[in-house]
């Protein structure tokens, strides 16, 4: 769940595609994080919190067989289409309650533009702690976001926190104190159910981001994005018959997007409908006929698992490749 990200990492992951390696600066990246969460997590002991640790996930060690920074209290949330695993950085506890905690460090550039803009435009962060109180069940969550170069430090509190925590809190020198309501999640659910629809019919989404992008980038499946062209500059094109083949595509393509949320929207109306009134099926009609079959999984190769356990040569056997096509990717400019 880290982040509720890119649409197409999720996808990726799911899928099996083998992420490139950690880059050494990646690797740095994530140290340094673990420091500054280390950091944080201290400061808030001394100010006589309670703060518990979990370390490395042993039930997604067990299941994945690799540790891969799943760090921290193993949480999931199931749908009939999605399962969502996350892992809290840590979980504070008050007066016999437990309650989420997490924490981001940001370098100066990311931590200028968050005091800006705060979680309206870093979505992702609230879309998680959503995820964590659903998934958890806890009343409320504490979030701490540290300046990695000040020190400084604003603390969130969201849904329910006591006065007395939110006093202790407010001890603890060089902090902001904030407070969020609790986020829809429904948007987060509705980009996983959709992320899941496109596996079951073996498309990878369109990523959501443009490559440049602060999200953009540590993410580990750049290269289904960019497919090694990332040093070069695009040359710019002024013919006339291409440009307006751009201005079509770039509008089709929206009005196809925001088709295809609505469609996915109301689908999930009309599925609720379905379930909620045990009508598999019905009609509206002059709109649409409904039928209702129950849930279906699909069955996939994980191709990185089977690469593990038998040879390269057998591999090569049962991997087929398929027709070939021309691999062109076009992603539209949002201005
Ligand atoms: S490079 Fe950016 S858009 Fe592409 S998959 Fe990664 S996060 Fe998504
Ligand atoms: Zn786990």
């Amino acid at each position: 769940m880290s982040g509720i990200g890119c649409q197409r990492v999720i996808a990726a992951e799911k899928m099996g595609y083998e992420s490139a390696p950690f880059t050494e600066a990646g690797l740095i990246v994530m140290e340094e994080s673990t420091i500054h969460e280390g950091l944080v997590r201290e400061k808030l002991r001394n100010a006589g919190i309670e703060v518990l640790e979990a370390g490395v996930c042993q039930q997604c060690l067990d299941e994945f067989k690799e540790s891969r920074g799943r760090i921290g209290f193993h949480v999931e949330y199931k749908t009939p289409l999605i399962r969502a695993i996350g892992h809290l950085d840590g979980k504070i506890l008050y007066e016999g309650q437990e309650y989420v905690w997490e924490n981001k460090a940001l370098g100066r550039f990311t931590w200028d533009g968050f005091k800006k803009t705060e979680f309206d435009e870093n979505i992702g962060y609230a879309n998680q702690i959503g995820m964590y109180l659903k998934a958890t069940g806890f009343p409320g969550a504490i979030y701490t976001v540290k300046s990695r170069d000040t020190g400084q430090i604003l603390i969130y509190s969201i849904g329910n926190i006591p006065e007395g925590l939110m006093k202790q809190l407010s001890k603890i020198k060089g902090t902001t104190l904030g407070h969020i309501a609790v986020p829809d999640i429904q948007p987060a659910l509705d980009k996983l159910n959709w992320v899941e629809l496109c596996i079951q019919d073996d498309t990878l989404p369109e990523g959501e981001y443009e490559l440049g992008s602060k999200e953009c980038r540590w993410c580990n499946y750049k290269f289904l994005c960019i497919r090694g062209e990332e040093e070069k500059e695009p040359d710019e094109v002024v013919d006339v018959d291409i440009v307006t083949a751009a201005m079509i595509y770039k509008e089709a393509y929206q009005a196809k997007q925001k088709a295809e949320s609505e469609i996915e929207e109301n689908k999930l109306i009309l599925l609720r409908h379905a379930i909620d009134n045990k009508t598999p099926k019905y009609k509206v009609p002059g709109f649409v006929n409904v039928s209702y079959s129950g849930v279906k999984t699909k069955k996939v190769v994980d191709t990185k698992l089977l690469k593990e356990l038998v040879s390269e040569e057998i591999c090569d056997k049962v991997i087929k490749n398929s027709r070939p096509w021309d691999d062109i990717r076009i992603t539209v400019s949002r201005k």
